[in-house]
């Protein structure tokens, strides 16, 4: 087998539901037998085409119609620079604003996922624009210094915020360049979430930022959603859901999955973690 199908055949069983939408609501399913909430995501994004913008809606769309034929436990999570970002503005705004509406008359929630820093203005404009309360939230990460600044912009608008560490490279005047400064600007950011809003996600594998959520929450009460990607940590999610933990598992498929999966390899920054994330059991 070449490298990089065999590669494809890991990661895919791993970190990627698989191909199809029938895929993402199988592993959803899965996840849900353990009271954990899927999080679909349909790879792609940077889309320069509007003929490709069209395909991904109506994949969105088929999400969202075959998450509720089959009374599947599931929100979704796109990206704008999937829905016309890139091309045109008023493109990405009105087509999140299809998905958006499809979404709520299913009574589906819907994530907008956080991209590269020079996206971040746009995104959580057009989230405050067109987003619907209760029903849409937003991923801010701890890696940008400008985060603590548009998470207090979120909290007036009593937005629902997913805190992650952030994927992507940024330069050091915007970001903090080591795990140690983005991890303790996640627990600033968290401390003003729970003293601040009702309702949010901690999306992180860190167990020290787990714990000091679970910590927090003891005192301040808030509906709080632990997340995971899918292929790291499950089975501690599944411990957590068994705990009576709200839990959810992000569950990306679709045809472009290796820019995904390269980011969660390049990521795991030391080989054995992705060594291990490949080989431990792969059943949650
Ligand atoms: C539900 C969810 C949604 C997300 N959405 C976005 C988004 O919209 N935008 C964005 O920029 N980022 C997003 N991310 C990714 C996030 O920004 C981080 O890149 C990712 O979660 C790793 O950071 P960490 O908080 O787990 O902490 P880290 O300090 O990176 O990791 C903590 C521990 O988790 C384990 N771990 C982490 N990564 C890996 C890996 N790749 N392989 C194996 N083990 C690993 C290791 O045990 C590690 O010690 C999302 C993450 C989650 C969980």
């Amino acid at each position: 087998m070449q490298w990089d199908a065999l590669l494809e055949k890991m990661i895919a069983g791993r970190w990627i539901a698989g191909i199809n939408t029938s895929d993402a609501i199988a592993a959803a399913k899965e996840f849900n037998r353990h009271r954990i909430t899927g999080i679909i995501n349909y790879l792609g994004e940077e889309i320069k085409s509007e003929d490709e913008v069209e395909s991904t809606v109506k994949k969105y769309m088929e999400v969202i119609d075959t998450i509720s034929s089959t009374h599947t436990s599931a929100d979704i999570s796109l990206k704008l620079s999937q829905l016309g970002q890139n091309i045109d503005e008023s493109l990405a705004r009105r087509t999140y604003k299809k998905i958006l509406s499809h979404a709520s008359s299913s009574n589906i929630f819907v994530w907008l996922d956080m991209e590269t820093y020079d996206k971040v203005e746009g995104t959580i404009d057009i989230f405050l624009d067109i987003g619907k309360k209760g029903k849409s939230g937003i991923c801010i990460q701890s890696y940008l210094k400008r985060s603590v600044s548009d998470i207090k912009r979120l909290s007036e608008e009593d937005a629902i915020v997913r805190l992650v560490k952030g994927a992507y490279n940024a330069p050091s005047s915007i970001a903090y360049s080591s795990r140690e400064l983005t991890t303790k600007n996640y627990y600033k950011l968290m401390d003003y979430l729970f003293r601040n809003l009702h309702r949010f996600t901690v999306a992180t594998h860190d167990k020290e930022i787990t714990l000091k959520a679970l910590r927090l929450n003891k005192e301040y009460k808030r509906d709080i959603t632990h997340a995971m990607l899918k292929g790291i940590h499950n089975q501690y999610a599944v411990e957590l859901a068994k705990s009576g933990e709200s839990v959810s598992i992000y569950i990306p498929f679709g045809e472009k999955w290796k820019e995904y999966a390269f980011r969660r390899i390049s990521e795991g920054s030391n080989m054995h973690l992705v060594i291990n994330s490949l080989f431990e059991n792969q059943r949650i």
